[in-house]
């Protein structure tokens, strides 16, 4: 059916007589902070303890503004016999703000869970240099991300949770059976309550 003649001119005085009437909403930033989503993309957090240095993140960075430093080293075999390994150490995680795009790539490719998205956004700077956010930066935007959401109803439990409430529960059993063996254990004196023997009618 053709368009009624006039009726685009009607919708657009429409909306324009709606927003008319509505009050209009001025941000009083930066004396009243936004309320933003929890998603949003302010700037990124490094948990450098999950980092292993694999460069995922540096290699996929559209824009190449992560920088990342590392040497390797030799930790010695666990059990005896065993093999030496070797670790790579973080020595430099730099990310330039000044180049980043905020696609979150390489939060996305991360596979172990070290780079976060946070949203404070207020890190402006009269000097382009400075936004170079080396690695003691990064982590500190890391205590500003917010917490993940909380799992919808009769979701399955992550298995990161699951694997650690395992290990919480595997430490608990070993420390009671620990606790109860040494319970058991008669102490070195030989008497049942651990107090040393006393001649009879003897002193102290
Ligand atoms: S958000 Fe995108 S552009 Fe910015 S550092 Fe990550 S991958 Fe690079
Ligand atoms: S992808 Fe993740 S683990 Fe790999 S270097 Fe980047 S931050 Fe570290």
């Amino acid at each position: 059916m053709p368009p009624i003649p006039g009726s685009g001119l009607a919708k657009g005085l429409a909306v324009t007589l709606r927003t008319m009437t509505k009050r209009a909403h001025t941000a009083q930033y930066p004396e009243v902070q936004p309320e933003l989503p929890p998603r949003s993309r302010g700037v990124i957090g490094l948990f450098e303890e999950n980092c292993t240095v694999c460069m995922l993140c540096a290699r996929e960075c559209p824009d190449w503004c992560i920088y990342i430093d590392s040497h390797k080293e030799t930790v010695p075999a666990a059990t005896p016999g065993g093999r030496e390994r070797s670790r790579n150490v973080l020595d430099r995680f730099a990310i330039d703000f000044s180049l980043c795009m905020y696609c979150g790539i390489c939060i996305e490719v991360c596979p172990f869970d070290a780079l976060f998205w946070s949203p404070e956004f207020e890190y402006a700077e009269t000097d382009i240099h400075e936004l170079t956010h080396e690695r003691d930066k990064l982590r500190e935007w890391m205590w500003t991300v917010p917490a993940p959401p909380a799992l919808d109803p009769g979701a399955e439990e992550p298995k990161e949770i699951a694997a650690a409430r395992k290990t919480a529960e595997k430490a608990e059993a070993a420390a009671a059976a620990a606790a109860a063996e040494a319970g058991a254990t008669p102490p070195a004196d030989g008497t049942p309550d651990g107090t040393p023997d006393t001649p009879a009618g003897g002193t102290a």
